[in-house]
């Protein structure tokens, strides 16, 4: 590899636009910049991308999608099964919150998450992003991860290819335009993957994240047992799944403001996690 190749791996690694898929890459990076800010307390991707590297410049190199940049990393591996937990150091959980953005709820989970300074993931669909801009905008803002969770939220095992690659290239150019990256994971509705799902979503630059603990808050059972349930599931490495949108969600919202609080002080470091540790 040239030096300044290298140079510029490593500059992308600072900016913690850290968009590696393949774990042979990953070994390279982790060689060549052991720097402080690559650990995993540093957000993997939204706000310090962002401010670090203009939307305009990001698109000229692109790091991932179908871009030929010369220092590329390798292709996304297409997996045969979504990702279901997170590997890192000591205690960590992530937390996940799908379908929306709604503006009735998800301004409340961002406030939760900001009065606490702890990172989530949001699984945005289309439809719903493309009405609700500036809250993509706050996410990138306040430093979480978006993903794509298909523009409508149809069952995709149902689709064609064709309709599969509609519903995930719609939503992954929504995203980019409102969040000022595109989108590095996906999740399929339902948690409903197939090979083709897979295989476009690796195309489109994306790993596929399910979950660990499902909340089964859409169900709307009672803060109280939402809350137990995420309670009773916490462990290192555990992926969350709740709603911000979809329904009434303000038992998911009420849940959040009892159990992140009780994560945190239970010694749990709760983040979003980085590709190259996949
Ligand atoms: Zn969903």
């Amino acid at each position: 590899m040239q030096k300044d190749q290298l140079l510029n791996r490593r500059r992308a690694l600072i900016t913690g636009a850290a968009v590696l898929g393949a774990a042979g890459t990953a070994g390279v990076l982790v060689t060549s910049g052991g720097e402080t800010p690559a650990r995993p307390a540093v957000p993997a991707a939204g706000a310090q991308a962002r401010r670090a590297l203009r939307p305009s410049a990001y698109r000229l190199q692109p790091l991932t999608g179908y871009g030929p940049p010369r220092t590329a990393p390798a292709r996304t591996l297409v997996r045969r099964a979504p990702i279901l937990r997170v590997p890192g150091r000591g205690r960590t959980m992530v937390l996940t919150f799908d379908d929306g953005p709604d503006p009735r709820y998800t301004p409340q989970v961002l406030d939760t998450l900001a009065h606490y300074d702890v990172r989530a993931m949001f699984f945005v669909c289309g439809e719903m992003a493309v009405r609700n801009k500036d809250l993509l905008a706050r996410m990138a803002d306040e430093g979480h991860v978006v993903g794509n969770h298909t523009w409508s939220h149809p069952l995709l095992t149902r689709l064609s290819r064709a309709q599969i690659r509609s519903q995930m290239t719609r939503t992954s150019e929504v995203i980019e335009d409102a969040y000022g990256e595109r989108p590095q994971w996906f999740r399929a509705p339902y948690g409903a993957w197939n090979r083709a799902v897979f295989q476009i979503g690796a195309e489109l630059g994306m790993e596929p994240l399910a979950w660990t603990v499902d909340s089964r808050d859409w169900t709307t059972p009672g803060t109280r047992t939402i809350v137990g349930r995420i309670e009773k599931g916490a462990a290192p490495g555990v992926v969350v799944l709740s709603h911000d949108a979809g329904g009434d969600r303000s038992q998911s919202v009420g849940a959040l403001r009892r159990y992140l609080p009780q994560l945190l002080d239970s010694g749990y470091h709760v983040s979003v996690p980085r590709r190259r540790l996949m």
